[in-house]
């Protein structure tokens, strides 16, 4: 189909066309072929040829020949963009140069010689779908002495020996590496001796915390290399992103200088149409869907207020309706589990009423799904036999899917680089392809699609992590000591803050000194001490109480907003109760129970200061950065009727305080301040809280996460600043790096956060401004017109340096230092 036709099926002839905001339409671009490389394997070469590829492009040939010089090497370039070319081509020459070289093959005590390579990838998923594709390479260039296995988590004892005795190639993970790999490495010493190339596929998706544990774990593996004899070449494949070099090199643990960047694509790309899409208005009572991006779930329920757009969940389900019957193959990203199991459940009653049967053609796809369960729904989309799969962001990486007919993307992915890639699997070269980003009622959203120079005309970010976060970087120190003593060299390796952390470790038992270096002395596992998902905990098993039967799982940090006693929880459209939820033991046992509402938990916030790391006084105001103890308890629930949320009661929980210590960026509003907005003591609890929500909606707009990666809390006084007061916090233990940027970009974030708030047509607060979806307190108070008044007070004070910039920023927001 043409972009086109798919438009109009979007459009309904002309009936939905007001909902447009804007079109914009991406140009093809023709491909630039370059000659194989004169080191390349011929036996590789061939079999690339016989699956289709007679000569690769220009930007591929420029990586691997980079790679194959033995210099470290990022490819940042677009989805379907061949990069896994760039990377197999030095790696598999490289074992068959050995093999050719008559090089023993492993096994005994020889001296290994053969060149050997490790994959990461950020998921099992991945790995197991790239294995797929060499066994298909080595298949085609009739291959068969290069040995080639997946190994993580999931492997048993028997197959785990055969792939550190034999394989050439080992596709894994990063947790693989922390939690095994690392730790048994004296095991893997033929794979570590051999070590040619590390390759590090979708290196993107290691940012914020996730990135700074992933960036330890590489240098953990360098270090044991290094013991081993070897010093590996780094191959990464990344989205398009700003700065790649940079952000590759801070992963890595080397300088910049020493990368080479490669991000010129030279794939050849079909026309694409580009549509921002606002829901239309809805009359009388809405009130928001709870939902939470990157692979959790929470909760929330809203006061009803004014009219509000239809859901972005609801408005996707019709497109996609429309779509499939239109005979296009789809897929629809949204923000959370719950949106995605929502779209898809609508989506199939639709196609039903359509043509019974033709139902079966649409399925939701998540994280928490059991593999088997995944790996029969990426087949199914691939074959055609489904024509839709309503997805999370775990579809958004790296498998073998694109050239779809459209992609509708149900709420601003979080970042620019997730929106590209969430859009790369619509098209390929010669087709046409169509991708529609359908706005939430949220302040970004609404801002984002009356804004497409905030999509089309501003660089996608540059990758954020902190490797010196104490709190990650101590764990994995204590894990290197088991690996291997750590000695006084060690130290540059891990970073300028390496010294004191590990002074702490020692001071708090964890590490002791010898003269000869750190060493774990103690019998647990050092690598037990953290996992790498940032998730502070176990995930919590949701299992079927009658049958022991494994559901799927949900985040240890979001488990007591939503698989509380009395919760429900939904897998593939049906529906169960939670029971019981075991926090120490980690699970949640449910039963299935056909319910018509929903849950909605509400919990207290409070925050404390333990230090200031720096202020910065504006007039009677100050700005602040630091460390902070947040602590919440969930306190209650909600049920509310599906889909009109009326509530129909509710229970009290019991559930234990979490504490949580991390960085927080907080600025002052006294008194003086609060007189000049004209407020009342009564009207300044909800001014403050709506200018929280809606700043807690804008910053990602500066600091390359999303409103899930940030907390916040405001407060009339404050006992630490002595005032009215207004937290922004980081959602990680340690800091991620989110509310510096806050801090730093202050009055530019307020100024973006107060004309969203004076922008939005509604009259009391509505999601697409000052409501939010994870309010702990069900959105209540809130004063937008307060709030504005507040903004308004605050940014009117200046002092000799502050002159605050208007505009979005048109660079790439680069990582602090
Ligand atoms: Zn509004
Ligand atoms: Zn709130």
């Amino acid at each position: 189909m043409t972009d086109d036709a798919l438009l109009d099926v979007l459009l309904a002839g002309g009936r939905r066309q007001d909902r447009v905001t804007h079109v914009e339409h991406l140009p093809p671009r023709a491909a630039e072929h370059a000659d194989w490389p004169r080191w390349a394997d011929p036996d590789i070469v061939a079999g690339y040829r016989a699956l289709g590829v007679q000569r690769p492009w220009v930007h591929q040939v420029t990586a691997a020949d980079a790679a194959w010089s033995g210099r470290h090497t990022v490819l940042a370039t677009s989805t379907g963009s061949g990069k896994s070319l760039a990377f197999w081509l030095p790696a598999l020459s490289a074992v068959r140069a050995g093999v050719a070289a008559g090089g023993p093959t492993g096994g005994g005590a020889s001296p290994f010689r053969r060149a050997t390579t490790l994959y990461l990838c950020p998921t099992k998923a991945l790995a197991a779908d790239q294995l797929a594709r060499l066994e298909r390479l080595l298949a085609a260039a009739s291959v068969r002495d290069v040995r080639v296995a997946t190994c993580d988590g999931d492997t048993d004892p028997t197959e785990r020996r055969w792939v550190r005795d034999h394989a050439d190639v080992v596709l894994t993970n990063p947790d693989f590496l922390h939690f095994s790999l690392l730790p048994g490495h004296a095991r893997w010493d033929r794979l570590l001796r051999g070590l040619r190339y590390v390759v590090v596929d979708e290196s993107h998706a290691f940012r914020g915390v996730f990135g700074a544990h992933v960036s330890l774990v590489l240098r953990r593996l360098r270090r044991l290399a290094a013991q081993h004899g070897r010093a590996p070449t780094f191959i990464l494949a990344s989205a398009t992103t700003a700065d790649p070099a940079e952000s590759a090199a801070r992963l890595v643990g080397v300088p910049a200088d020493d990368v080479v960047a490669v991000a010129d694509d030279t794939s050849p790309r079909g026309r694409k149409t580009f549509v921002l899409w606002e829901p239309p208005l809805m009359p009388g009572v809405a009130a928001v869907l709870p939902e939470r991006g990157a692979e959790a779930e929470t909760a929330a329920h809203e006061a009803p207020m004014s009219p509000t757009h239809r859901t972005a969940t609801a408005e996707t389900a019709d497109l996609l309706t429309d779509l499939v019957v239109a005979g296009a193959r789809v897929l629809a990203f949204t923000r959370s589990r719950r949106a995605a199991e929502s779209v898809a459940t609508t989506v199939h009653d639709h196609l039903e009423a359509v043509r019974p049967g033709l139902g079966a053609q649409v399925a939701a796809y998540r994280g928490g799904y059991l593999p088997e369960e995944r790996r029969a729904l990426e087949e199914g989309i691939r074959s055609g036999e489904l024509r839709a799969l309503a997805t999370t962001n775990a579809l958004e990486l790296g498998m073998d899917i694109s050239g779809l007919d459209a992609v509708l993307i149900a709420g601003w992915p979080g970042t620019r680089v997730s929106l590209w890639q969430q859009a790369g699997r619509a098209g390929r070269a010669g087709t046409d392809g169509l991708v529609a980003l359908v706005a939430r009622e949220d302040p970004l959203d609404t801002y984002v699609v009356h804004h497409p120079e905030a999509v089309f005309g501003t660089p996608v970010e540059a990758t954020v992590f902190d490797p010196g976060n104490p709190y990650v970087l101590g764990p994995h120190l204590c894990a290197a000591a088991a690996e291997l003593p750590v000695r006084g060299d060690d130290l540059p390796l891990f970073g300028p803050g390496t010294a004191a952390v590990l002074d702490d470790l020692v001071e708090r038992g964890w590490l002791r000194r010898r003269s000869s270096g750190w060493y774990w002395t103690h019998a647990e596992p050092a690598s037990r001490l953290t996992d790498l998902r940032g998730s502070g905990g176990r995930p919590v098993q949701v299992v079927e109480a009658a049958t022991g039967r494994l559901l799927g799982t949900v985040d240890a940090a979001a488990a007591d907003s939503t698989v509380h006693p009395g919760a429900v929880y939904v897998h593939q459209g049906a529906t169960f109760v939670v029971d019981d939820l075991d926090l120490e033991a980690s699970v949640a046992l449910v039963r299935p129970r056909t319910v018509d509402y929903g849950t909605w938990s509400r919990w207290l916030t409070s925050i404390e200061i333990r230090g200031v790391r720096a202020e910065r006084r504006v007039g009677p105001m100050t700005w602040g950065f630091g460390d902070v103890d947040v602590t919440s308890q969930v306190m209650d629930y909600q049920k509310r009727r599906l889909p009109e949320l009326t509530p129909i009661g509710g229970e009290v929980l019991d559930l234990p305080p979490r504490t949580l210590a991390t960085t927080a960026v907080w600025w002052t509003v006294p008194a003086e301040l609060l007189a000049a907005a004209d407020l009342a003591d009564g009207d300044v609890p909800g001014a403050l809280h709506a200018a929280e929500h809606a700043s807690i909606g804008l910053l990602p707009l500066l600091a390359t996460c999303d409103r899930w990666d940030l907390g916040g809390v405001s407060t009339a006084l404050h006992p630490d600043t002595g005032c009215a007061t207004v937290f922004v916090h980081d959602a990680y233990p340690g800091g991620a790096g989110f509310a510096e940027r806050g801090f730093a970009l202050g009055e530019q974030w307020l100024r973006a956060t107060r004309d969203a708030i004076a922008g939005c047509g509604c009259s009391a607060g509505c999601p697409a401004c000052v409501q939010s979806p994870k309010c702990g307190n069900g959105n209540h108070p809130l004063d937008k017109a307060g709030a504005v008044g507040v903004l308004d007070a605050v940014l009117a004070c200046r002092d000799a340096e502050a002159a605050p910039d208007h505009a979005v920023p048109d660079r790439p927001v680069t990582p602090e230092g």
